[in-house]
C-alpha cells in the first residue's frame, strides 16, 4: 500500500510527529506549507503514486531532493514496488 505520492514512506518516518506532519496521502498540502510539484501533479492526474505514472519516472521525480542530499533512487525504487514492477 502507498504512503505517498513520490515513494517516500511516511508512516515510518521518525519526524513526523516532530513537525505535525500527518502524511502526504492525509494533507492537502506538504506539512512545510509551501507546495510540491511532485504532489500537485500526481494529485491533478489522480493518480496515486508516481509508479502509476506513463511518464515515471519525469525528471521532475527523479531530481527531487538531490540537491539537498537525498538518493532519488530510493523514492524510485519505492514507487516501482508499490506499482509490482
Ligand atoms: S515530497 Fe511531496 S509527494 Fe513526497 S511525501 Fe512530501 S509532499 Fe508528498
Ligand atoms: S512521475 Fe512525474 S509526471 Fe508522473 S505523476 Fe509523478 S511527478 Fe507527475
Amino acid at each position: 500500500m502507498h504512503e505517498s505520492r513520490c515513494g517516500v514512506c511516511c508512516n515510518s518516518c521518525e519526524r513526523k510527529d516532530k513537525v505535525g506532519c500527518r502524511g502526504c496521502l492525509n494533507m492537502e498540502g506538504p506539512f512545510w506549507g509551501g507546495t510540491c510539484g511532485v504532489k500537485s501533479c500526481c494529485e491533478k492526474n489522480k493518480y496515486d503514486h508516481c509508479g502509476v505514472c506513463p511518464d515515471f519516472p519525469c525528471d521532475m521525480l527523479s531530481n527531487m531532493g538531490k540537491e539537498e542530499g537525498f538518493d532519488p533512487s530510493v523514492r524510485l525504487d519505492k514507487c516501482r514496488e508499490w506499482q509490482g514492477q
